[in-house]
């Protein structure tokens, strides 16, 4: 069973096709990196798969359910994006519970995720501040707290550390794949940092122009790209 799949998805803004015809399905479990020049189509292809702007054509199925014309909420999906709002007169605590406060999960239930969450994502001792007190990589953990707590059945996270610096983009990507080993989760996860996609991944699509040009491992992708372009942008050996 694919956790999720994309069954030949077109995407046009006026008249542009900024996504031409995507296919791609992602096993349950699997970290799945989309990577590609900017302005490839790799935010569009995320927004359609969270419901944030409706496809033109195509059919999304998450969990072997079509959710194409679903709203987010009912995608049972977590995004962590690039800007990652969050609530700013809420503390951390209130905002890692608020999606389950939403969805009328127990007070009790509540707080057991939030400390649990907390504990795994090391911000316990920051859960009664406000966002203005954190720094840029703890509002990064923050945002990722809030969506591990929904335990989605997918997560979808476009260029999460892009924001931060060097060493903490390196911290938190030995976080990332420590939280995906041991909680087992599908991830699509846009970068255009080669070294995070090949260090993360179990597989990389990789983009160009509305289209995706080459899926595999990667080592697949780096040593046996399918083109030119797949080679120059993964950093091949020629
Ligand atoms: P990437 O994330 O790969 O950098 P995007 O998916 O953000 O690329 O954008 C792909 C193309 O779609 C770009 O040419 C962009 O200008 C266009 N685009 C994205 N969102 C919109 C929108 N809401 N309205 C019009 N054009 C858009
Ligand atoms: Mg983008």
């Amino acid at each position: 069973m694919s956790a999720l799949e994309i069954r030949s998805v077109r995407k046009e803004f006026g008249g542009e096709r900024v996504l031409k015809d995507v296919s791609l399905a992602i096993e349950s479990g699997e970290f799945l990196i989309l990577v590609g020049p900017s302005g490839c189509g790799k935010s569009t292809l995320m927004n359609a798969i969270a419901g944030l702007e409706p496809v033109t054509s195509g059919e999304i199925h998450i969990a072997d359910e079509d959710v194409t014309w679903r709203t987010p909420a009912e995608r049972d999906i977590a995004m962590v994006f690039q800007s990652y709002a969050l609530y700013p007169s809420m503390t951390v605590r209130g905002n890692i519970s608020f999606g389950l406060e939403m969805r009328k999960v127990p007070k009790a239930e509540r707080e057991a995720t939030v400390e649990r969450v907390a504990d795994l994502l090391q911000i316990s001792h920051l859960l009664e501040r406000k966002p203005s007190q954190l720094s840029g990589g703890q509002r990064q953990r923050v945002a990722m707290g809030r969506a591990l707590a929904r335990e989605p059945k997918v997560y979808l996270f476009d260029e999460p550390l892009s924001n931060l610096d060097a060493k903490l983009r390196v911290d938190m990507r030995t976080e990332i794949k420590k939280l995906h080993q041991r909680l087992g989760t599908t991830i699509v996860y846009v970068t255009h940092d080669q070294i995070e996609a090949m260090t993360l991944a179990d597989r990389i699509a990789v983009m160009r122009d509305g289209n995706i040009l080459q899926l595999g491992t990667p080592d697949e992708v780096y040593n046996d790209p399918v083109d030119i372009f797949v080679a120059g942008f993964m950093g091949s050996p020629s």
